[in-house]
């Protein structure tokens, strides 16, 4: 049975690249790989798709028929694609013993998929079915600012909230920029307290109050840092890609199972 791992992160913070690194990582190692392109707008996929929205729906004639902007448009790509996602879980249960992994590119900016009703529908489907795990890619550089790194947290805790699946938050770009700050911070709330007061009193004294919500979710989610420019840390992946695995089963498997019935 493949574990899926579902890519998610804000705009920029080097998803498209991640999944890059992670299917050539992967093939080096021997590993079989089903590669997923769910990001309509790209103009060019950069790693051998096995399926790609883009053959499914045009991003472009969508926007003109539909007179729509760029998100708009990207939604309305995904919720056409979600609507058939059945044929996708088909296509991939079929191959089941083939591959070990499959690894899905999702859009640019992050509510296109981790806050639409296509992106609820294409977890679910998978979830039910595999071991599913998000990968929640945050910029370490841009994480540097207390601010970044809180709403980063927020977002990931609230996709960990709404999609009902492990998540692994990989800290990426530590090629610039080493995360040990960002995992100091998630095990010390005064050190970041104390890093926040000195550039925002206003949300300082709101991020205090919820610190007891922060440190529960801390608790229970996996952090790692990596570098998809230069594939530092991506040797340590795969033990936490295993232990997410094994807390789908632990923790997730029943909630999915009670909800199909
Ligand atoms: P996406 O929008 O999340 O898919 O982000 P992309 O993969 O397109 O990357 C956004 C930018 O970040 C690109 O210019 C990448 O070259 C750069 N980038 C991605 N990963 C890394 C990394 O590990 N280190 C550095 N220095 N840059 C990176
Ligand atoms: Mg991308």
């Amino acid at each position: 049975m493949p574990i899926v791992l579902i890519v998610l992160g804000m705009a920029g913070s080097g998803k498209t690249t991640f999944v890059q690194r992670l299917v050539s990582q992967m093939s080096m190692e021997g590993k079989r790989t089903y590669n997923v392109n769910l990001d309509p707008a790209v103009l060019e996929v950069k790693f051998p798709a096995s399926i790609d929205i883009r053959d499914s729906v045009k991003y472009k004639n969508i926007m003109k028929s539909y007179k729509l902007g760029p998100n708009g448009a990207i939604l309305t790509c995904l919720n056409i694609f979600a609507a058939q996602f059945d044929q996708v879980v088909k296509l991939i249960e079929a191959k089941k013993d083939d591959i070990d992994y499959v690894i899905i590119d999702t859009p640019g900016q992050i509510e296109a998929f981790s806050q639409s009703a296509s992106g609820q529908i294409i977890t679910d489907s998978l979830a039910c079915t595999f071991p599913c795990i998000n990968l929640y890619i945050a910029d370490t550089v841009r994480c540097e600012n207390p601010n970044t790194f809180m709403s980063n947290m927020f977002y990931a805790l609230s996709i960990l909230y709404k999609s009902k699946i492990p998540l692994l938050i990989c800290f990426n770009k530590i090629d610039v920029l080493d995360h040990s700050f960002a995992l100091e911070w998630m095990k010390d709330f005064e050190q970041f307290d104390q890093n926040l007061s000195k550039v925002d009193t206003y949300l300082s004294s709101l991020s205090r109050s919820l610190s007891l919500v922060l440190e529960e979710f801390y608790k229970n989610i996996e952090a790692c840092g990596v570098s998809a420019g230069t594939g530092k840390g991506f040797d340590k992946l795969e033990l936490k890609f295993e232990k997410c695995k094994q807390e789908y089963y632990d923790v997730f498997y029943l909630e999915i199972q009670k909800k199909l019935k």
